[in-house]
């Protein structure tokens, strides 16, 4: 049986599509409503992290930080300790790769295989099975779950060791975070020398200077509503987690700094749970 913990918006859905694609899965969430839709379309309900990882030869997590990923998976009620002995952790939570390879030793002393193995892509990609998978890890212990990654994703890329994927993911996320706050500072200063904003947005997207992943935040941009796909809160996670690394290894990340605390003055004037999109909503709102 095949494990799941953590069914938040990318969780709920990843889930969806291995239960859909005829996998039998036990399935355990913090908040139990999250988990109805898919208790009702067959999965079984694990009671607790430990009961889940008795029933599963391989278990997926995607929970939010590596605080979430450690209380879930260390001390006594934690899920690692229970998992069936050689079977197989997939961790999909962004995270930094110094927490990834430390939670490869402690899966090591159970005598669990570990993988990295964060995603790209967000809450569309996840429900349609087109995630990027960027993994950490023995490739033979991949191989095994090759098949279950197929379901969620589009494409699997092996990065190597312990904590490649993961760093991979943070390396993928800071471009992410930089290219959606300069969008939005783009677009809130062409409006303020009067220019339409639907004209600016039109003549970004699809444009050479523009992230092709703006194009499905036009909506948002323009209607003001940042219906949540990736929250902010997260992308301020991650620039954390990436500015921690960068001191650790001695790397100078002068923008990540300043964008990062954009995005922790968004989140303090209250949208860190809406999209990350909303950015341009903090910094449009002195031209209110
Ligand atoms: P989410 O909707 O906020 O879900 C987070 C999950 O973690 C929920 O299941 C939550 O349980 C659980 N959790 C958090 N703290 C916990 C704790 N202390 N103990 C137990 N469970 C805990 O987030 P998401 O968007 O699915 O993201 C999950 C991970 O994927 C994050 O690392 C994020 O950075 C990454 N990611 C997200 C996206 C995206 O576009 N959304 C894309 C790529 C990667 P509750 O339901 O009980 O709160």
């Amino acid at each position: 049986m095949i494990g799941f913990i953590g069914l938040g918006i990318m969780g709920s859905r990843m889930a969806a599509n291995l239960l859909s694609a005829g996998n039998k899965l036990v399935i355990y969430n913090r908040t139990k409503e999250k988990a109805q839709d898919l208790l009702n379309n067959g999965a079984v309900w694990g009671e607790s992290p430990a009961e889940t990882a008795r029933q599963s030869t391989v278990l997926f997590t995607m929970l939010t930080n590596p605080k979430a990923v450690e209380t879930v998976a260390l001390g006594e009620e934690g899920f690692l300790q229970h998992l069936p002995k050689d079977s197989i952790w997939v961790d999909c939570s962004t995270v930094n790769p110094g927490f990834s390879r430390q939670m490869a030793d402690e899966a090591r002393r159970f005598d669990i295989r570990f993988l990295d193995a964060p995603v790209a892509g967000s809450l569309k990609p996840a429900e349609n099975g087109e995630l990027v998978f960027h993994v950490g890890g023995d490739a033979g212990v991949l191989e095994e779950v090759r098949t279950y990654l197929n379901v969620m994703g589009k494409a699997i890329h092996h990065q190597g060791e312990h904590g490649s994927g993961t760093s991979m993911k943070l390396v993928v996320n800071l471009t992410l975070a930089q290219s959606m706050a300069v969008f939005a500072e783009a677009l809130n200063f062409g409006e303020s020398l009067g220019l339409e904003k639907e004209t600016i947005l039109n003549t970004l997207i699809g444009g050479p200077t523009t992230g092709a992943f703006i194009g499905g935040k036009k909506n948002k941009l323009l209607t003001n509503q940042y219906d949540t796909e990736f929250p902010l809160e997260h992308i301020q996670k991650d620039l954390n987690l990436i500015a921690g690394e960068a001191y650790q290894n001695g790397s100078s990340l002068p923008i990540a700094n300043v964008t990062k605390e954009m995005y922790s003055l968004a989140n303090q004037y209250g949208l860190g749970k809406e999209d990350f999109s909303a950015i341009y909503e903090f910094l449009r709102t002195p031209h209110k």
